[in-house]
Order: C-alpha cells, then structure tokens, then sequence
C-alpha cells in the first residue's frame, strides 16, 4: 500500500518498521460532547486505513487516546454540574457507541489523559533536565521551541520564513493557537480559580497538563521513541502535531513517526460546520433524520480524505439507494452460485481493481466504483464463478467496513419477465417516452408489480 506522507509530501509505502506489526496513533476525540461528522471523517478513514492493513495480512497495533483533561472538559463538566470523571465518562460511552455503529473497529489500546499523569509530569522533568523548558513564576512550564531547530519541519513553517529566535519571549498558554504567532507552548498549567478540583499534584505545585503534552506521553509508554505513523485530521498538524514532535524527539531521542496521515476536513453545505448555524451534525442528529449510521458511513468514504468532503443532506439521501442496489445485486450473484459455496478466498476476482484502488493512497471513492464496475461484469457469472465472485465482494466491502442492508427474498427473485418489463420502461423512461413507460408501469402492476423510480436506478416491490 502508497499513502501520501505530510511530512515529506510524497507518498510512501506503508510497512511495518518491525516486520512485523504496524504500530499507529491516532490522535482521539475530546469527550466533552457527541463527535460530530467531521470527527468521524477522520475516524473513519482511519478505520479503513487499518482494515486494509489488515484484509491484505499486515497485522496492526492501533493506539488511540481520550483526551479527558482539558479546557473544554473542564469548562462543560462544571456548567453540567458532574465531576470531571462522571461528564468525560459519559460522552466517552457515547463515543463507543457511535463508533460501533459506523463499525470503526476499536483501537487496541485507549488511553486516557487522566490515567496517565505521572508519565506526563516525568517527561516535563526530562525536558527542564535536558534544557528544552523552563517553569514560570507563577508555577506553570514552556516548551522552549528555540531549543529545537527542527521545529515546524512538519507543517513547513520555515516556508513561511518565521524566525525562531523571534518566540523566545512569547508564551502561549491555551492549547490553540495560530500558525502566525508561534510561541513557547505550555507543558503543565497552573492550578486557577476556575479550574475547581481539577489539579494535580508536581514538583512544580498544583495544575494539570497542556494538552499537546498527553499524545507524547501516552505513545512513550505505548509505541516507544520510534514507531510507524501517526495520524488526525488536517487541523492537528499545527500545532498539535508539530508540538508533539518537538516534546518527543527531545525527551526520548528516537524519530518518532515515520509516515503522517491527516485527513482533509469535512465542510456542510461548503463552509465550516458550526452551532450557530445549526449545521453541525452528530450520528444522532442524523438517525433523528431517518438515516442509518451504514449509509452516514458510506457518505463518508465516498471521497478521498485528501480533499475536502462537502457534506448535504441530499448526499445522505442518495445512498439509500446505492446501498440497496449493492445488496441486489450482491444477492443476484448469489443466487447464481447454484449450489457452489463462498470460500473465503485470498482473490479479488473482478474486485482487483477496487482492491488496487485502496492500495493507490486510500483511494476510497476509486474503491466504491471499482465494486459497481466488478457486479457489472458478475452479475453475468455462475457456478464455481459467481461463488468466487462474491468472496472477492465479501472481503472488499470487509476492508471499507461496508454491511449490507437486509432485502427481501421478494426482491432477489424477481421472475425474468418481470426484470425484462422494468428494464424495458426504465429505458423508455430514460429516453422520455413516457406514453410507452406508462404503458409498462400498468402492465408491471396488472401482474401485481410496483416499480418505485429513483434517480439513477429504479426499485421493483410486489404491489
Ligand atoms: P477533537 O475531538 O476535536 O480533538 O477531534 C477529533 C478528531 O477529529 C481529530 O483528529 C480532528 O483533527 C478531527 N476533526 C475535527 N474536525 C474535523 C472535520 N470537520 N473534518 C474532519 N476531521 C475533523
Ligand atoms: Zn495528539
């Protein structure tokens, strides 16, 4: 498998550093809240990323985090009136939820910011030891990025021919901040007012860690100094990313990721998805809406994370239908296996070039139309063929983590005549002759025959 690298722009091959086994972080949500859509764009190409890893037989270490101590989580859990635990808990839960339901397999290993603390404060130590931060007076710590000549290498800010020298007197102490004002980033925050109980212990008195700090920490204890990729969406590679690096090749050496994957954000309606414009949608928003997680899914893969993916709500509507016809068609090669068995098959078949598609840098959108391209020529199969066929389907949709929805028996054994009348009107439809296409409808419905018209495709139910 290619996949484009962020650090280098280029693409490269994905295999494991080990031989072995491909060791990847991604970075995970911050439970304050449902994810919304956007989220998981990312979380689900990552998902796909790893299933083909794995459909081709590269096993996976996959390590994602919660981030449960922060700003936000700490701004909401006091409005909700919960402790920190109980409020980061729940929306962690739903988190769970929501990722079973897009069949995001879970990561093998989560960790939590909050259970990993002392790791936290004993890299800050490693780094005030080795010269790289420095505490303040009022007790909280800095990264000191001109003690790291490499800093920006990720997002190229040497590009943007920002001075390095020029941040040594700046400071920034919320976890956000613009590419325009690089500064000395913080490791560990003060205890304030606002933060209620939510402290900790260090040698530098009461506080809690900067966000970019539990990433490094949590992928030291799990993946080492050096380990395969790392991976977010496109808004983590500054300066999130870009802090990592600094905070990991400085306290532990080593060259922390060798590939970065970011995936490009998802836009609604062409512009940035937002609460004040009632358009930042969750799972949950949507199922209210009549959708099921499979096709939010299927919307999802739909185009290549390397460019943006506009979000309508009449892109949701149009999949219904896509699904559905997959699943025909899925159920048609089927029925012409006779009595041939699917054996599970180390083959694509006439899903090779859909299968290559994945491999071509997560090429997801080649992938879906590689599938409809292989039912085509299929559908024509049987016997021994139509069997291997659909084992090649099986373990493409395996890798897109696509289920199909359920059809009614009905629908597979549609009579030959039948198939022959609908095709007939739905050409004639097609061509706007509609005096013939009505002619056919009434005919399809003498012989007890509804046909249901969509925009690409029609659907045939008994009447
Ligand atoms: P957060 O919970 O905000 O830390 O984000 C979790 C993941 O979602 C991170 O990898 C983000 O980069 C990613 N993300 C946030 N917004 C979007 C978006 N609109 N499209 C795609 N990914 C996003
Ligand atoms: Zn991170």
């Amino acid at each position: 498998m290619k996949l484009q690298d962020t650090l280098t722009r280029s693409q490269k091959k994905i295999c494991p550093i080990d031989g072995q086994t491909y060791r990847f972080y991604c970075c995970g949500p911050t439970v304050y809240g449902a994810a919304h859509i956007g989220n998981f764009r990312t979380f689900v190409l990552q998902d796909v990323f790893r299933r083909t890893l794995e459909t081709g037989g590269t096993r996976t270490l996959h390590v994602r985090n919660l981030t449960d101590v922060d700003d936000k989580t700490i701004r909401d859990s006091q409005a909700a009136g919960k402790t920190l635990k109980a409020f980061t808990d729940q929306w962690r839960d739903k988190f769970h939820t929501d990722c079973e339901a897009l069949a995001c397999l879970p990561p093998h290993i989560e960790p939590s910011a909050v259970e990993h603390i002392p790791q936290q404060i004993a890299m800050i130590e490693t780094l005030i030891k080795k010269g790289h931060a420095y505490a303040s007076d009022d007790g909280s710590v800095y990264f000191k990025i001109s003690s790291f000549p490499n800093y920006g290498k990720l997002s190229h800010l040497d590009e943007r021919e920002l001075d390095l020298g020029k941040t040594q007197n700046t400071r920034a102490n919320s976890d956000e901040y613009e590419k325009d004002s690089i500064s000395d980033f913080v490791l560990w925050k003060a205890r304030r007012n606002e933060d209620g109980e939510n402290f900790w212990e260090s040698p530098w008195g009461q506080g809690r860690p900067g966000w970019h700090l539990e990433c490094s920490a949590m992928i030291a204890e799990y993946l080492g100094d050096s380990f395969d990729m790392h991976s977010g969406g496109v808004d983590l590679v500054f300066p999130h990313h870009e802090n990592e690096i600094a905070q990991s090749e400085c306290a532990c050496g080593g060259h922390f990721a060798a590939h970065w994957f970011h995936i490009t954000h998802l836009l609604v309606d062409g512009g940035k998805m937002s609460k004040s414009l009632g358009n930042m949608y969750t799972l949950t928003d949507l199922e209210a809406k009549g959708f099921t997680a499979m096709e939010v899914r299927y919307v999802l893969i739909g185009s290549h994370y390397r460019k943006p993916l506009n979000f309508t709500l009449e892109s949701l509507s149009g999949v219904k239908e896509a699904l559905n016809n997959l699943a025909k068609s899925a159920a048609k090669i089927a029925s012409n296996m006779g009595n041939e068995t699917t054996l599970p098959s180390a083959d694509f078949g006439v899903f090779q070039p859909a299968w290559d598609s994945l491999n071509n840098d997560l090429n997801t959108p080649g992938a879906l139309g590689g599938i409809f391209t292989g039912l085509r020529e299929a559908s024509k199969f049987t016997g021994k063929e139509a069997a291997a066929a659909l084992a090649g389907l099986n373990r493409i949709l395996k890798a897109l983590g696509i289920t199909l929805p359920e059809i009614s028996k009905e629908i597979t054994d549609i009579p030959a005549d039948i198939q022959t009348l609908a095709d007939t009107r739905w050409a004639a439809r097609s061509n706007k002759d509609w005096a013939t296409s009505d002619k056919l409808r009434d005919e399809l419905s003498t012989k007890g025959w509804a046909m249901k018209d969509g925009k690409d495709s029609y659907e045939l139910s008994k009447s």
